[in-house]
C-alpha cells in the first residue's frame, strides 16, 4: 500500500544509490535499563504506522525506544518530472513525531526494491547496529514486491543474527497487499488507535481515507477475534524470543 507503485510504474529517474552510505537516521542507540529497542520495518513511508501505529505508541508510552525503518521514500510517481519522496519523507517524519518514533530510510528506491547480496549485507548492518530487543516487518506473501523485499532483508537479518530477536510479522491493506495473515498474537489498541490514526493521516498524500478506512475495518475484526474494540495481530516467528511484546494475547 501507500507506494503508489506498479510493477508497470517508472520510479523518477534515479539509479541506485550506493548501498553503503545510503541509509539515514539510524544509529547505535542500544536501550539502557531494561527499555526494549523496537525496529519497525517497512516497504514505504505509511506501512509500519498503517500495520503498527497503535502498538508503537504503546511501546513509546511505556518509554521503549522505536526505530522506524523504510525500505525507501516513496520516490515513485506517474509524473516523471515530480519526485514525491520529499513530500513523503517528510509525512514519515511527522508520523514518527506522533507516535514518537525515530525515522530511518534504507535508501532503496520506491517499486525497484533490491534484494541481493551487497543489500542483504547493507540491511543486516542497519540492523545489527540498533541491536534491537524486537523487530517487526511485513508479512511475506504480499502483492507488493516492495513490501516482499524489506520482509526478505529483515528475516535475513534476523538469520545472520543467530535469531536472537523477537521476530513479529504485520499486516497491511488486507486483500490488496497483505495476503492469508493468520494472527498468532493480538495486541489491543483501543487506548492508542486515535494516535495511529493521526499518524496515517499524516500521509496525507496518499489517500488516508481510502486506505485508513480498510485498516480500520482490520484493525475491527482482530478486535473482534481477541475480544476488543480495537486490536493489532501479528505472526509471531516460531523460533524467535517471546518477551518483547508486553501486551500481547493469543
Ligand atoms: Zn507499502
Amino acid at each position: 500500500m501507500l507506494g503508489r507503485a506498479t510493477l508497470m510504474g517508472t520510479a523518477a529517474a534515479a539509479g541506485l544509490p550506493l548501498v553503503s552510505g545510503a541509509a539515514e537516521g539510524l544509529k547505535e542507540t542500544p536501550a539502557t535499563s531494561g527499555k526494549l529497542k523496537v525496529i519497525v520495518t517497512g516497504g514505504h513511508p505509511g506501512d509500519p504506522e498503517y500495520g503498527c501505529g497503535g502498538t508503537i505508541a504503546l511501546y513509546s508510552d511505556a518509554g521503549h525506544q522505536v526505530v522506524i525503518l523504510y525500505l525507501n521514500k516513496g520516490e515513485w510517481s506517474e509524473n516523471p518530472s515530480y519526485d514525491p519522496g520529499p513530500v513523503r519523507e517528510a509525512e514519515a517524519r511527522k508520523a514518527c513525531q506522533i507516535l514518537k518514533a525515530r525515522a530511518a530510510f534504507a535508501g532503496q528506491i520506491d517499486a525497484k526494491a533490491i534484494v541481493d547480496a551487497a543489500h542483504y549485507e547493507q540491511f543486516h548492518a542497519l540492523i545489527e547496529a540498533e541491536r534491537p530487543d524486537v523487530v517487526f516487518t511485513q508479512w511475506p506473501v504480499d502483492n507488493h514486491r516492495d513490501h516482499r523485499a524489506v520482509s526478505m532483508l529483515t528475516f535475513d537479518a534476523w538469520l545472520r543474527m543467530g535469531k536472537k530477536f523477537a521476530l513479529y510479522y504485520y499486516e497491511v491493506s488486507n486483500g490488496e497487499d497483505t495476503v492469508q495473515f493468520a494472527p498468532t498474537h493480538y495486541v489491543d489498541i483501543t487506548g492508542t488507535e486515535s494516535r495511529k490514526r493521526s499518524a496515517c493521516y499524516a500521509h496525507a498524500s496518499q489517500a488516508p481515507d481510502k486506505f485508513y478506512a480498510l485498516q480500520e475495518l482490520v484493525t475491527r475484526m482482530r478486535g473482534i477475534e481477541s475480544g476488543h474494540k480495537y486490536a493489532e495481530g501479528y505472526i509471531h516467528h516460531v523460533q524467535s524470543p517471546d518477551f518483547a511484546l508486553p501486551w500481547a494475547s493469543r
